[in-house]
């Protein structure tokens, strides 16, 4: 480390979030340091080297017979009974440069055998993990830039190969109702497999794992920070964490084994056996759902809605903390009625306590146009959700006064009190309202401060459950 700052955290780059952060967080004097990336082409390698390895990842991993049972499979079902047109094979195949294994050797990325995925016939190789099914030639890999075909395996090239860390607010994944005013210990490595046209996070998301520079972070030394700056939990955040699977699954289940809990900042675009694999060992997730439509999906995003909407059922089903993002973007997904259905598919199969987070867009990536959403449309957004039902709705990555704190949903009393990721005072004690009795969905450090109280979002209004 040259920064002089300390041996494990490193001076930040690229994230723009967690710039903006960086002003808060100092505010609430909690140590915040560190991204690695700094989002420029990295060039020259790092020497020669080690990272090679095949053991084996996370449970359920290695090369499967099966038949590939991923939302992506269907979606090259059988059209409408128009025989003239041929359906689409249940697999992509990735355009993706090619990275000679020699390459990557030399540039110190990993070959660490990746989880779920099977050979096929001719030496390609099919990826499991996520809804697009990758088919691989020998050297090509996927469409996350991550994953590789060596000779007829599957190779992670990022385990522990972090481009971003930092000491969070937890208010920034966005959760605010998990253990609130606590630093959350956040990782990313490069890669994302999806598309958003509009990513705030571009640099590393959708960057080449050799175009960006990496620390080192083993999982015992990942816990080993959040331990040493106190942080209760690791988030597995910024890029798309589903594409460092085996990384983050190993540092989930060390960090469970040492008391310390697991945040999911994802775009939920991960098939089910991974998830409910990897849900074991979560404690709380945010899940991005990019618009309440196929169409959205597919024209600004590169992935399509149902398998995310399946990703927050299965982490609700599997009791794992949810709380749900939207970013909206002007011109979009800000149609009154697009919000409406988000919120009652939200209140029907989540429940209506889920924390719902309406987030500002600014122009990146491959938008310039329009400008950032206007603080009146997010009002709109947090107006829809209220009346069709939803008790706890927020507004993100702008200051807004009502939008940012938490009310009861029995008795409406203003519960935290929030500027942006900094908690100004809070009320809930023992996961409840201190003046109705209300249980306040989420997970809370109980009264006496020695354990956790989790609070179902899906659990009715009152104060204990018969
Ligand atoms: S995780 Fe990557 S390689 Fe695997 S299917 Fe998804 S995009 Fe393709």
């Amino acid at each position: 480390m040259s920064d002089g700052r300390t041996d494990d955290l490193k001076r930040v780059g690229a994230n723009r979030n967690s710039r903006a952060s960086d002003a808060f967080f100092a505010a609430a004097t909690v140590a915040c340091l560190a991204i690695i990336a700094a989002g420029v082409l990295r060039g020259a390698a790092a020497g020669a080297g080690a990272g090679a390895g095949t053991g084996s990842a996370a449970g359920g991993g290695g090369p499967s017979a099966e038949t590939p049972t991923g939302p992506g499979a269907a979606a090259g079902g059988a059209s409408g009974g128009t025989l003239s047109r041929k359906p689409r094979e249940p697999f992509t195949r990735p355009n993706v440069r090619a990275i000679a294994r020699d390459r990557a050797l030399a540039l110190n990325l990993s070959l660490r055998e990746a989880s779920f995925w099977r050979r096929v016939e001719g030496g390609e190789v099919q990826c499991e993990l996520c809804p697009t099914l990758c088919r691989l030639r020998d050297g090509e890999r996927g469409k996350c830039r991550v994953r590789v075909n060596y000779s007829g395996t599957l190779y992670a090239l990022t385990y522990a190969r972090v481009v971003a860390e930092h000491v969070d607010p937890v208010e920034k994944k966005p959760l605010n109702h998990f253990l609130p005013a606590t630093g959350i210990y956040s990782i990313a490595t490069a890669g994302c497999n999806m598309g958003c046209i509009f990513c705030q996070n571009y640099e590393i998301s959708q960057s080449f794992p050799e175009d960006v520079r990496f620390e080192m972070r083993e999982p015992a030394g990942v816990v080993a920070i959040a331990k040493r700056y106190k942080c209760p939990s690791i988030a597995y955040t910024y890029s798309e964490p589903s594409v460092f699977y085996e990384y983050m699954y190993d540092c989930a289940k060390l960090a469970r084994g040492n008391g310390i809990a697991n945040v999911w900042v994802t775009a939920g675009y991960i098939n089910e056996k991974p998830l409910r694999e990897l849900a074991r060992y979560l404690d709380a997730a945010n899940v991005d759902i990019k618009g309440f439509s196929e169409e959205f999906y597919r024209k600004y995003c590169d992935g399509h809605l149902a398998p995310v909407l399946r990703t927050v059922e299965i982490l609700k089903e599997m009791k794992v903390h949810v709380e749900i993002t939207n970013l909206i973007v002007p011109g979009g997904n800000d149609d009154p009625g697009m919000i409406r259905k988000l919120c009652r598919w939200v209140i029907e199969k989540i429940g209506p306590k889920t924390p719902v987070h309406f987030s500002r867009y600014h122009p990146d990536y491959k938008m310039e146009r329009p400008g950032p959403t206007p603080l009146s449309t997010l009002r709109m957004a947090r107006e829809i959700a209220l009346r069709e039902g939803l008790k706890y709705v927020y507004i993100g990555n702008i200051a807004d006064p009502e939008g940012m704190n938490t009310y009861c949903a029995g008795c409406g009393r203003k519960l935290i009190e929030r500027f942006h990721y900094y908690v100004k005072s809070n009320e809930v004690a023992d996961g409840k309202c201190p003046h109705c009795g209300e249980r306040i969905p989420g997970l809370w450090p109980s009264a006496d401060g020695k354990s956790l109280v989790r609070i179902p979002v899906d659990e009715p209004m009152g104060k204990e459950p018969k």
